[in-house]
């Protein structure tokens, strides 16, 4: 098997795009994906301060990796979720990362303590609130990394989210018809008002399988496991039914992800549009300040129920 561009020995085949490619024709491939992301969806530029969300898996450090190779300014947040065996392991891979080749590159690690600043681990919290442990630890992360993004005056907020995990979302939100999640399904969101960070996805060209090559290929060591409280996870069994449509027909992920955007962009009120109106519904929290459409926001209202629910010694003061 040769590469499709300079004929040398090719390290890995890509069905979707019928072509082979060397580590270094790969790596360049890849870098173009996120740069046709980047400017397409006109998510941030070399000026922009950015704050990378990173949780040691394959997705979060080769976004981290690509974005320091392309010259951008990205630091980034770990959120340790406290989650006995795994978040260990996950800190260990981002701590190895971050003292090698993002110190190379002068970028910062922030890191964020679940148990120090909560109180408990996830598992605990979610138990104490009796709320699943995906919406708990979903509502500390939002919370934690946009804290974060102000603080340190950050312009924008990038996860890993790849084609996979948008293709999975999107099939969610259209067997369930759930509109207002579809009208806010983009890679890239406008900062919906002043104390929240703009959110950008700029791995949402590249699937699961090529980022996996690209840590493997690029020496990147990540946390191979999936978080243990994802299993069962709905995402899971709309991932793998996208697989068997892919494996039978390649291409059909990219096609129904990215013809949605393309409508999308057609058809519905731009998303600054969309800021606009969520501007009018938010205001400050009464308790912290983070923007909120009610009078509490929903991280405030969790601590609440934590403290009143965990046993007091468990539970930070904050
Ligand atoms: S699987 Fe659930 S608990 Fe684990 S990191 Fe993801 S959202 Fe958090
Ligand atoms: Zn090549
Ligand atoms: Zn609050």
């Amino acid at each position: 098997m040769h590469c499709t561009k300079c004929k040398s020995k090719a390290a890995l085949k890509l069905p979707r795009h019928n072509a082979a490619f060397c580590k270094s024709c790969f790596n360049e491939f890849v870098q173009d994906q996120v740069v046709k992301a980047v400017k397409s969806q006109r998510m941030f530029g070399h000026e922009h301060r950015i704050l990378v969300a990173v949780s040691g898996g394959k997705d979060s450090l080769a976004l981290w990796d690509i974005l320091l190779k392309l010259g951008y300014k990205a630091d980034a947040l770990y959120v340790n979720l406290g989650i006995a065996g795994y978040s260990d392991r996950s800190h260990d891979n981002v701590r190895r990362f971050a003292d090698t080749v993002a110190a190379a590159h002068g970028a910062t690690l922030h890191t964020h303590t679940v148990q120090q600043t909560e109180g408990a681990g996830i598992r605990e919290l979610a138990m104490a609130v009796h709320r699943p442990a995906c919406s708990t630890c979903g509502t500390i992360k939002r919370y934690q990394f946009n804290q974060a993004a102000v603080e340190h005056d950050y312009d924008v907020m990038a996860t890993g989210h790849n084609l996979d995990d948008e293709a999975a979302r999107l099939l969610g939100n259209v067997l369930h018809w759930q509109e207002e999640y579809l009208d806010k399904q983009s890679p890239s969101l406008p900062a919906s008002v002043e104390g929240f960070a703009k959110k950008v996805k700029p791995l949402y060209r590249l699937t699961e399988r090529e980022l996996a090559a690209y840590c493997v290929l690029n020496k990147i060591d990540y946390i191979v496991d999936e978080c243990p409280m994802a299993q069962g996870a709905r995402t899971l069994l709309y991932k793998d039914v996208l697989n068997r449509l892919e494996t039978e027909s390649p291409g059909t992920k990219q096609m129904f992800y990215w013809k949605f955007l393309d409508k999308q962009s057609k058809a519905s009120a731009p998303l600054s549009d969309m800021a606009t109106k969520d501007q009018a519904m938010l205001h400050p929290c009464a308790a912290c300040g983070q923007p909120t459409t009610g009078e509490i926001c929903s991280y405030c209202k969790l601590m609440a129920r934590a403290k009143r629910d965990v046993p007091h010694s468990q539970t930070a003061e904050t």
